[in-house]
Order: structure tokens, then sequence, then C-alpha cells
């Protein structure tokens, strides 16, 4: 095998723990909208009623999929898919359309900025440091993180939102766009990830070595060639150092 000289990152639940903060963002940001509505249109409210009484989180989780079905070209696109649902069901609520597309935007950047809170695992800023230094570093998430918001975006050359390209992984087209930047190809390239399905096998289908993030112990008893298990990203130095 070739050298590496390139690595792509997942970041959801790969770079930090990323349940407690969709789970902060998701009611926190539907909480907001909820209370600023109510201040808003406090005598209208009162014909309306409670938006979040009449639209509860799950109505809003509901659309959110339903949207998925009817418009698949967005399906990965979730700050699209968030963005239409809220508008939808605020019109439904009883707000002119224009209205409704101001507060579905408004609480959209309530979801980005809380989205945005995150903190990487400990090791992470050294680790991307280190190894920023021996390879070109790229990130590709299906996620609507924007990695310039995050301190840890000056380790990579190239983010890709593949979601928002519409062509969220396990589409091979946000690997090949992300090694085509680095300047890399895929025997020459790992990609680090924790999802088998969108991680793990297109990567190593497109020839790329890969290192499993397998945090939830899921544990294959037989990984395919060019497959390493580790069980956190802290792992992934001497992962590397025995590749080499
Ligand atoms: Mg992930």
């Amino acid at each position: 095998m070739p050298p590496i000289d390139a690595l792509t990152f997942d970041l959801d639940d790969t770079l930090w723990d990323n349940r407690p903060v969709m789970e902060h963002a998701e009611h926190g940001h539907y909480r907001w909208l909820d209370e600023a509505l109510a201040a808003w249109h406090g005598a209208q409210a009162a014909s309306l009623g409670r938006y979040a009484e009449r639209f509860p989180l799950s109505a809003y989780q509901t659309r959110r999929q339903q949207l998925a079905e009817r418009v698949p070209l967005r399906r990965g696109d979730f700050t699209w898919i968030r963005e239409h649902a809220l508008r939808e069901l605020l019109e439904e609520y009883g707000l002119p359309r224009s209205a409704a597309a101001m507060w579905a935007a408004a609480g959209l950047a309530q979801f980005l900025d809380l989205r945005h809170r995150l903190t990487p695992y400990p090791e992470v800023a050294a680790l991307l440091e280190a190894l920023g230094g021996r390879y070109r570093l790229g990130a590709i998430t299906n996620g609507n993180v924007d990695v310039t918001r995050l301190p840890i975006a000056a380790h990579f050359r190239v983010t890709i939102a593949a979601g928002e390209m519409l062509a969220p992984k396990p589409d091979a087209r946000p690997f090949l766009a992300a090694l085509a930047r680095l300047g890399s190809r895929p025997s020459r390239a790992l990609h680090v990830g924790d999802s088998w399905r969108e991680d793990v096998l297109p990567a190593q289908r497109l020839g790329m070595r890969v290192a499993w993030i397998d945090a939830r112990n899921e544990g294959a008893t037989s990984l395919p060639p060019g497959v390493h298990r580790l069980r956190h990203v802290s792992e992934l130095p001497d992962l590397l150092a025995g590749l080499d």
C-alpha cells in the first residue's frame, strides 16, 4: 500500500459527543420559538392558542420526516428541512406567509447557534495539530455544523457539507471531492468516522483505508480489509504509526 498523505474526518460523534448537543439544540430552539411567539403575539395568541401546545416538538419532528420523503433530493439537507418544516407549521398555526418565513428563519438561527455550542473531546485539538504536520486534513459531514464557526477549523484544509451539497454520505461524491481538493487519492487516504453505513462502507468501497470509531462498541467480528476499529479518536496516532 502507498503511504497515507491525507486524512478525512467525520465530525459528529467522531470528534465530539453529539447527542447532548442535538438534544439541547432541538429542545432549546423550539422552546425559544414558542416563548418568542407568545411574547410578540400576546393579543393574537389568545385566538391562535399557544404555538407549542398546538404543534408540540413531536409534530415538528414528524413534519421533518414527511418533508424528507416528499422532497427526497433535500433529505440530507437538514437546515433546509428544519426551516421549511417550521414555515409550514407556522402557517398552519395561523401566521401570514411572510411572518411564518421570518419566524422560521429566526428559529433556525437559534437552532444553529445552539448546534455550534459544542466541545470536541479534550484530545482533539492537539491531535489535529500534530496530524496536520504530517497529513493533509479534511472534514466531511452530513450534519449542519459549519466548521468555520469552530476553533478547530484552522486544522482542516477542506471541509465538505455533504448534506447541503445534496449528496450525503454514503454517496461517494463528498469523499471524492474532499480527496481531489486535498490533492490525494483513495489509496493514499484514510477516513475516520463513527458510522458503519455512512463512513466505513463508502470509504472502504472507494479504496480508502478507514478508522472506524466504534464508540458504541458494536464490534463487527470481521472487518473488511483496510478497516481498523478504534474505540476513540485519541487512538488514531497509534493506528497511523502502525500503518506507516
Ligand atoms: Mg458521525
